[in-house]
């Protein structure tokens, strides 16, 4: 998704004057500096060392560490690394081993490192080279996500609706006698036409892992009265 609120490219990847660009140059429309995550995944690198007002010159200091100035990099699912560059002197949110969410504020853009202007320096990776970051930074494309494998739990099964869904810690089995059940809560397919979630993995049950809004991540079994089905009623798929 959009690295910054409404980003407008004001440098683009690619050849330009002084070599290869290997980033995006961004500004927000609107003025807003927040800079966005673009896609879940991990810190792997935070640097918060040079004051915006540091002017570095690139023939005299030629020591290219320092031009990114303040940045952060994301690893993400799919071999792909995203990596934000002259952020504000004090303004990350992060720190590295954090997980983030597409879209969380991670810092905001600033003008440190070898830049001529408050803007934010955009780049991506994919197994490690440099590709064209521009589609992802202005939220026009997302990563692939091929190996991410999803569970549907259809809303009907032979024509009856499902309405018995339940979900249960991960630490506790679907049930625990004939007539008692560790469910904390309902999914209702049948309401919403089918519901989708990504795949986690499984438990020694053999029951799909999914991570839920209101449940956070639990197990799911459909539970009959005294029973549990473990048939793998709930279809698993990668998105194409
Ligand atoms: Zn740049």
């Amino acid at each position: 998704m959009e690295v910054l609120e409404q980003p407008k490219v004001t440098s683009p990847y690619g050849d330009r004057t002084g070599g290869f660009h290997r980033g995006v140059d961004l500004i927000s429309k609107v003025g807003n500096r927040n800079v966005m995550a673009t896609a879940k995944g991990k810190i792997i690198k935070v640097i918060n060392a040079y004051q915006d007002s540091e002017i570095i010159n690139p023939t005299t200091d030629p020591s290219t560490q320092k031009w990114g100035g303040n940045r952060i990099w994301i690893e993400h699912e799919g071999g792909y690394q995203s990596r934000y560059h002259h952020l504000k002197y004090n303004s990350i949110r992060v720190k590295e081993g954090d997980a983030v969410e597409a879209g969380d504020v991670i810092a905001e853009e600033g003008e440190s490192g070898y830049a001529t202007g408050v803007h934010l320096d955009f780049e991506v990776l994919k197994n490690g080279a440099y590709i064209d970051p521009t589609a992802y930074g202005l939220g026009e494309k997302n990563f692939e996500e091929k190996n991410v494998q999803y569970v549907n739990f259809p809303p009907t099964v032979n024509n009856e609706p499902i309405t018995s869904w339940r979900v249960y810690p991960l630490n506790q089995s679907p049930r625990y006698g004939k007539n008692f059940d560790h469910a904390i809560g309902k999914l209702n397919p049948s309401k919403f036409g089918g519901i989708s979630y990504e795949l986690k993995g499984y438990t020694k049950w053999n029951t799909p892992i999914i991570e839920t809004r209101d449940f956070g991540k639990v197990h799911v079994a459909l539970a009959n009265l005294a029973t549990v089905t473990n048939t793998p009623i709930y279809e698993v798929y990668q998105k194409a």
